[in-house]
């Protein structure tokens, strides 16, 4: 059974004060008003990642990085390897943003090192993939995003691609106010899961996870969570806000 997730990305925001106030804050609000079943993931920074853990009841709330290094570790300044993030309590780390893919050129050699490394490392990776706003103007975004999964997650075998979460980000949806309508989203969501299902088989494609992520918010999270094949979100800008970030989680 794939599980609901509803990830917060922080991407590069707050000092490690305020991540830790909104960490516990998110931590209170889900205890006080519940979560049903969606499982709760806080992207914070590396440098918040082992307060963030220790500040919340990591029964309720999940802990993920929004990187990792492309090695285990050695001769890499500045590096963050996942042992060393699976050491601070953290248990998912967010792999391919397209903020990363784009203004770090991570490639898909780079991305596929990553996925392996959090798999061995026992965490789960939300890998994310999605198009540019080109792209889906010129109608070519099944393809596009095929190729990205082509390149990477499909090389996995049946059982480590049965660990990882998918967060389909359309690029052009993402901090821009302009979310992909729930049609949109639910599309790209059942094409992502015929190709795992093809790639692989109908069971693995319906155990998946598949987000959506661009300008989610609580105006639009019921909308588009109502679709049966978007398993949860994955929240920029709304996660910072610890009310709005619980009212996506309780869209479902
Ligand atoms: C993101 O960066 O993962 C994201 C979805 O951002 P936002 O919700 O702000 O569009």
């Amino acid at each position: 059974m794939r599980k609901k997730i509803v990830a917060g990305n922080w991407k590069c925001n707050t000092t490690l004060t305020e991540g830790v106030a909104l960490a516990k804050q998110v931590d209170s609000l889900v205890a006080e008003r519940g979560a049903k079943d969606v499982v709760v993931v806080l992207g914070a920074p590396f440098t918040h990642l082992a307060s963030v853990a220790a500040a919340v009841d990591l029964n309720r709330i999940a802990v993920s990085s929004q990187n990792c290094a492309a090695e285990a570790k050695g001769a890499f300044t500045g590096e963050v390897s996942v042992s060393m993030i699976q050491s601070t309590g953290a248990s998912h780390v967010i792999i391919g943003h397209s903020e990363r893919r784009e203004y770090y050129h991570e490639t898909s050699e780079i991305l596929n090192k990553k996925v392996a490394l959090t798999l061995a490392q026992g965490l789960t990776p939300i890998y994310c993939c999605g198009e540019a706003l080109a792209i889906r103007e010129a109608g070519t975004e099944n393809e596009f995003v095929k190729t990205q999964l082509e390149e990477t997650i499909f090389n996995l075998s049946p059982e480590d691609f049965g660990k990882l979460v998918i967060a389909y980000e359309p690029i052009w949806a993402i901090g821009t106010g302009r979310t992909a309508s729930s049609q949109q989203a639910q599309d790209m969501l059942a094409f992502i899961r015929q190709l795992i299902a093809t790639k692989y088989n109908q069971t693995i494609a319906a155990d998946c996870s598949i987000l959506y992520g661009g300008s989610c918010s609580p105006s639009n999270a019921k909308e588009l969570f109502s679709q049966p094949d978007i398993d949860g979100g994955l929240i920029g800008g709304a996660s910072l806000k610890a009310e709005d970030f619980l009212a996506i989680i309780n869209a479902y």
